[in-house]
């Protein structure tokens, strides 16, 4: 059986079979606000906490936008020791060349966990039709080969697309689950094991839904997002 990280909420864990997959690439996307980021600051804080013995960094975190927040980490751990941001590696991409020149980095590293927050938006910005999908293709090999030749998880988020088509075409949306397509998800797909997407239920109570779209099922799962980040709720 393949090694399992906590999300650090454990209706999630559940919703991915116990939790994060060695050798897998995990893809979580959403609306806008719908928690991604926070999720990737709860796995990383309570993995982070977890590998405080393991010589040198054991977390990747690539930030294709800028929202890293060190004390959210430290907040979700519940820890102010360094010990905890030592752990973590954060690379800052600024374009689809830094983020694809990224996996050098990562190999040299070699994680026990790597998260990408926004895996396609950076791939938006010079690419358009067939050659944007290709390029973010060759991007997803590369992950993939890393997941699996370093045994580790791989976490990576996307958005919600646009009312422009993944080729940049305007699209008409005939449905709400036509209106809530991923960025680019048909190529991500081929290299995505599994893929959760996360929409907001009640923004002023703090009611979110998550939901496994593949592999297809009709299992779903509530949290709320607290100081302790991503949480599991009662209802
Ligand atoms: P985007 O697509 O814009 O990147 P996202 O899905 O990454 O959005 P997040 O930034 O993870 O969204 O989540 C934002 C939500 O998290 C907001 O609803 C905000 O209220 C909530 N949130 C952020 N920090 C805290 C906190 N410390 N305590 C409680 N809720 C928080
Ligand atoms: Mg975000």
């Amino acid at each position: 059986m393949s090694q399992l990280l906590p999300t650090g909420c454990k209706a999630i864990d559940m919703l991915l079979g116990g939790g994060l997959h060695a050798g897998m690439i995990s893809d979580v996307y959403g609306e806008g606000g719908s928690g991604k980021t926070q999720l990737c600051f709860t796995i990383c804080g309570r993995n982070a906490k977890l590998f405080k013995r393991v010589k040198g960094i054991a977390i990747v975190f690539v930030d294709t936008s800028g929202t890293f927040r060190p004390e959210r980490i430290t907040e979700i751990a519940y820890d102010n020791g360094h010990e905890i941001l030592d752990k973590i590696l954060v690379i800052r991409t600024l374009s689809y060349m830094d983020q694809i020149r990224s996996i050098e980095k990562i190999v040299e590293i070699r994680p026990k966990l790597l998260i990408v927050d926004g895996i396609a938006s950076l791939f938006t910005v010079n690419h358009h039709g067939i050659a944007r999908h290709l390029t973010l293709m060759n991007h997803l090999h590369k992950l993939s080969l890393v997941a699996i030749n370093l045994g580790c998880p791989v976490i990576i988020t996307n958005m919600i697309r646009s009312r422009l088509s993944d080729s940049g075409a305007p699209t008409l949306i005939r449905s709400l689950e036509d209106s809530t397509r991923e960025l680019m998800g048909t190529s991500l797909s081929i290299y995505t094991h599994m893929k959760l997407m996360l929409s907001i239920v009640q923004p002023n109570k703090q009611l979110f839904k998550a939901v496994i779209k593949q592999p297809r099922c009709d299992k779903h799962a509530y949290y709320t997002i607290t100081k302790s980040g991503i949480s599991d709720v009662s209802l």
